[in-house]
């Protein structure tokens, strides 16, 4: 498979502090990769440096394309959709409102019905609450319109930082389904970067493992899975 994205020496720096040191991963087209490590080991950060919202050093090449240090709104543009912590959903705008706001620069408004609609295929709890203000959607909901509004963009790459945060089991269940769903369907490759490892190998295709700013391992998710250090640190067993 090609690689969509190519990351390569990747340092990332919040002011003086150097948050990641040498962080390089392949993401193949179609695929669904997986950045896992302990808390402050640098998994949002590289997500942030993808999307250019912290400072950084090294390759990122997206589609054999540079993209390091563009500008996020013409990152956006390549099609790369960013799911970040803690959702950041317009709270008091309603689901509508949300999904709309996604599509701002087309001017076709069949083509955005159509594509709401598309999106509410996956996500049938959010046309059912569509003018209900965001800010009263349960977390899981909260979540699927995070992941639903990432989709109005029609992403090649959608990068998705702690999906399963804060929510009851069987949501984070319904909700990486529905991930299975979209990367199969709509051929949207996906950077997944989860607390929840178990979860998060058992969905992806390839994995990576970050430990203080570096990457100490990588593989088929199958491999990652039984490898006696993995299976000790991120796994518990
Ligand atoms: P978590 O699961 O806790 O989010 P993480 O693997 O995503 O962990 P990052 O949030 O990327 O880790 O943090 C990596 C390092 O960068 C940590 O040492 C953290 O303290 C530092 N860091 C993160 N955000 C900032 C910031 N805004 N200013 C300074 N340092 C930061």
């Amino acid at each position: 498979m090609a690689s969509l994205l190519e990351v390569k020496g990747l340092k990332a720096f919040y002011g003086q502090t150097q948050s990641l040191y040498d962080v390089g991963f392949d993401i193949p087209t179609g695929g669904i990769t997986t950045l896992l490590g302990a808390n402050g080991a640098g998994k949002t950060t590289t997500l942030r440096a993808i999307c250019n919202m912290v400072r950084t050093d090294g390759t990122i090449r997206f589609d054999g394309k540079d993209i390091r240090g563009m500008a996020t709104e013409e990152i956006v543009r390549q099609r790369i959709a960013h799911v970040p912590e803690g959702r950041g959903t317009f709270t008091t705008l309603t689901v509508d409102e949300n999904l709309r706001i996604a599509a701002y620069t087309r001017k076709d408004k069949q083509g955005v019905k159509d594509e709401l609609e598309r999106v509410f295929a996956y996500f049938p709890r959010l046309k059912e609450r569509i003018q209900q203000q965001a800010g009263t959607l349960s977390g899981g909901e909260q979540q699927m319109l995070a992941i639903a509004r990432a989709l109005m963009l029609k992403p090649r790459l959608m990068l998705l930082d702690e999906p399963s945060f804060g929510l009851a089991p069987l949501i984070v269940l319904e909700i990486f389904r529905i991930l299975r769903r979209i990367n199969e369907e709509e051929k949207v490759s996906i950077l997944l970067v989860e607390q929840n490892a178990a979860l998060a190998l058992d969905l992806a295709t390839h994995a990576y493992v970050l430990e203080t700013g570096k990457v100490v391992m990588s593989g088929p998710s199958d491999v990652v899975k039984n490898d006696e250090n993995v299976r000790k640190s991120y796994l518990g067993y």
